[in-house]
């Protein structure tokens, strides 16, 4: 089967968040299956583009409202990343250093968009399965459906993972020139309460759509920015596949982030060397235990309830424990994480930024991993987390709730709390102190963790076994 993955994100070409890892990830173990999995996505100004060799595989333009644009296929010359791999360069728009966070991004996604359509129209074959991930590759089904141009792609099945629904990259009608002279008549199939919606609209156009887990699903029926009655509405074309984890790439004995390797046979002696030089680095503690937070410090995550947690915990349980916080977003968050530096002194320890190698070493010396998350579609810090070793502190929702079991139900192995409170997340940690004071409790945890299979092999059958139901 010929599968054509379309995203803005992909590791480690690029990457923001889990959409990079997934897309990274999951079309090398479809190429390993037998299958021929390839990924299209915008050429940003990034280190992997400069290192590696591309070919040009073709050159074209089109329009964008009323600007004309060129644009340029290259492709990756070696299979260094297991799958063929394409990049989108249109000049000026998206050639830039960062994937997100530019007043254009509109402008600069639905210009991808209509390249990669444009594109694929000019195939001599039909792909047997285009599968688009989130909003950004949003309005691509319909353009294959509803655009004079591209209708002859109409019959290629369209699948679409949503891999967090709270962004939609909604805009208003004065763009909808942007689309490709398109059939008005399905102009409902854009809109949702009053404007362009590209996630809506890729709800609807798809032929399935999935989300990164099962509860994330039933979740987006209740809550999902908006988009509840639509979900509810296209339940049937709906079902969740949990995320997997690159396994060879997240490798506590093997990877090259790691001053000291370690395996799940043995892995206390690997865990404290790493634990030592990760406390040596922030001026922590190695005797008491240590609990890290990482990702994107915004509302979602409940990054915002840290500041009180460590500050709380500190204060009330009493200076047992250290927190080592890595991320950044929202500048309140980051300003009142910055302020608690001098109260933590020598228990707390932060870095503001996004630093790939530092996360790995965090993941490999931390003991507990917190993720107080509101939203979590599936969450893959847990998942790396578990396979260093390190034991997940978890609000029980959304891909949380799906693979983290706590350690008082049977067969348990982490720590989870029912509200994104700082009373909850508190006393979670509180439970935490309680399995750290036993040392044989806290390793057997370890072990089993670091044995639990998340690799992606059963979640890549699963999306075959669903492109297979489209064909
Ligand atoms: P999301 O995609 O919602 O941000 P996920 O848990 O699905 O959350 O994926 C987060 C990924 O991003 C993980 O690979 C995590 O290690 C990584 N990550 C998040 N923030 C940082 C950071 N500041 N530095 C390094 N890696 C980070």
């Amino acid at each position: 089967m010929e599968i054509v993955h379309i995203a803005a994100e992909c590791y480690p070409v690029a990457k923001a968040g889990g959409l990079g890892d997934v897309v990274g990830s999951l079309p090398r173990y479809q190429c390993d299956a037998g299958h021929v999995a390839k990924v299209v996505m915008p050429m940003y100004r990034t280190g992997f583009l400069y290192r590696n060799a591309w070919d040009v595989v073709h050159k074209g333009g089109a329009a964008l409202g009323h600007s004309w644009f060129d644009y340029t296929v290259i492709r990756e010359r070696t299979n260094l990343l297991g799958f063929d791999l394409y990049l989108i360069d249109i000049n000026g728009l998206l050639d830039r250093d960062q994937v997100y966070g530019y007043d254009d991004d509109t402008e600069r996604f639905l210009a991808f968009q209509v390249a990669v359509v444009d594109w694929l129209s000019r195939w001599e074959h039909r792909p047997d399965i285009v599968h688009v991930h989130d909003h950004h590759t949003g309005m691509i089904p319909f353009m294959m459906q509803h655009c004079f141009a591209y209708r002859h792609l109409a019959s290629i099945p369209v699948v679409l993972t949503i891999h967090n629904a709270q962004y939609q990259g909604v805009m208003g009608w004065e763009r909808s020139h942007y689309i490709p002279a398109w059939d008005s008549w399905k102009r409902g199939m854009m809109e949702w309460h009053g404007a362009i919606n590209p996630l809506a609209c890729a709800v609807k156009c798809s032929h399935r759509v999935t989300t990164v887990s099962d509860s994330y699903m039933q979740e987006l029926r209740v809550s999902s920015n908006g988009l509840e009655a639509l979900f509810e509405y296209e339940r049937g074309k709906c079902m969740g596949i949990v995320n997997g984890i690159d396994t060879e790439a997240w490798d506590p004995a093997r990877d090259p982030y790691l001053e000291h390797h370690y395996a799940s046979a043995d892995p206390e002696r690997g865990k404290r060397s790493n634990k030592e030089a990760l406390c040596g680095i922030f001026g922590l503690d190695p005797r008491k235990p240590l609990f890290v937070f990482i990702g994107r410090l915004v509302g979602e995550k409940a990054a915002d309830l840290l500041p009180q947690v460590i500050g709380d915990s500190l204060h009330h349980i009493g200076r047992r424990m250290s927190f080592l916080v890595l991320g950044s977003g929202e500048s309140v968050t980051e300003a009142r994480l910055e302020s608690l530096k001098d109260f933590g002194r020598s228990e707390y320890g932060l870095y503001l930024g996004y630093n790939e190698g530092l996360a790995h070493r965090l993941y490999a010396g931390a003991d507990f991993l917190l993720m107080p998350s509101r939203v979590e579609p599936c969450g893959l810090n847990q998942l790396y987390a578990m396979r260093y070793g390190t034991i997940p502190v978890v609000r029980n929702t959304g891909g949380l709730r799906d693979t983290v079991v706590d350690i008082g139900e049977p067969g348990g192995y982490g720590i989870t709390h029912l509200h994104a409170s700082v009373g909850d997340i508190t006393h979670a940690v509180h439970r935490a102190l309680q399995l750290y004071a036993d040392p044989a409790a806290t390793a057997s945890v370890r072990s089993r963790i670091m044995e639990l299979d998340f690799s992606w092999q059963a979640s890549s059958d699963k999306y075959i076994d669903l492109y297979r139901t489209l064909k």
